[in-house]
């Protein structure tokens, strides 16, 4: 395994066509996109690394697998009142099918429906609450306290909010919204602004390869449908309009992140985290798709193969 991690990333370093960073959230247009990054862990507990695997990032949509995993725990399967279970077909901050379905978001991992999934798990309670609740399931899944909300770069996303309020307004007209839209706002993107390198982001992820259970503690988190079911909507709509081709190069469920980060579950095998600042026209990470798909041939994990 380490060999094939130290391959990959040497093929990496030699790329020249890396991507675009993004930069409608400005403090993120300031990451070096000459950065690659991959870890792998395992449910005996091994972990292997390569390239800058230590270095902080932010995780953006990746986010969206924790809080779905909040939110499941919560209030079951009745958060399929508030959002869909569909692949989209459309871009990450698409509005048009919000039209098309009275207000409610196709899957939890468009924005859309990753807005309507905060305001669904704050039930009355302040922002402040629900971030510290976010945080500590966080730091539970990865054994990890360091982890931290990155507050300026919650703060660029408020300063350049205008598509994601035009979103959560335009679901509030539908009533699909209870909460004051600053303050869902406010909540996700400081879910979104959580600080990880890619160590802890395949740490993070066990969970999901192990049937729903903590593999740090022993304690379950989700009960295996569930974990299940998330690894299905992670494959389905973890890429927004990228979905299909993901599934088709990699073949494991994944979710990325606009931070240039994807975390990707191979059940009962591994969680790889992997990062590289660069975007395609999707906002997927370039070298982080390139990666896996490296990744998968040589190891040959996959859901669809033995
Ligand atoms: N915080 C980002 C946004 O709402 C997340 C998008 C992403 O990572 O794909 O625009």
């Amino acid at each position: 395994m380490q060999q094939i991690l130290d391959d990959i990333a040497a093929q990496m370093a030699l790329e020249t066509d890396r991507g675009k960073v993004a930069d409608y959230i400005p403090q993120l247009a300031h990451v070096d996109p000459n950065q690659f990054g991959i870890a792998v862990a395992t449910p005996d507990g091994k972990m292997y690394t390569a390239g800058n695997a230590s270095t902080l990032f932010s995780i953006q949509s990746i986010s969206k697998i924790f809080t779905l995993t909040i939110a499941l725990g919560k209030l079951g399967d009745g958060l399929w009142t508030h959002v869909g279970r569909e692949p989209s077909g459309d871009p990450f901050n698409s509005i048009v099918m919000l039209e098309h379905e009275t207000g409610r978001p196709r899957n939890p991992f468009i924005n859309a429906g990753a807005i309507a999934v905060v305001d669904a798990i704050m039930m009355g309670h302040e922002p402040r609450e629900i971030l510290a609740e976010i945080l500590q399931f966080v730091h539970f899944i990865t054994d990890d306290e360091s982890i931290r909300f990155d507050h300026k770069v919650a703060a660029s996303e408020m300063a350049h909010k205008d598509r994601n309020a035009s979103l959560a307004y335009f679901m509030k007209s539908f009533g699909r919204l209870k909460h004051d839209v600053d303050k869902v706002l406010g909540t996700y993107f400081h879910q979104c602004s959580i600080e990880m390198n890619c160590q802890q982001l395949a740490s993070a992820g066990l969970y999901l390869v192990s049937n729903g259970v903590d593999k740090h503690s022993g304690v379950r988190v989700i009960n295996e449908h569930r974990a299940r079911r998330i690894n299905s909507l992670m494959m389905m709509c973890g890429h927004y309009d990228g979905s299909g081709e993901f599934a088709y190069r990699v073949g494991l469920p994944g979710k990325n992140g606009v931070g240039g980060g994807i975390l990707t579950i191979a059940p009962g095998k591994g969680s790889i985290a992997v990062w590289s600042p660069g975007l395609d026209h999707i906002g997927n990470s370039k070298l982080g798709l390139k990666a896996l798909e490296l990744f998968v041939q040589e190891t040959g994990w996959s859901v669809f193969a033995e």
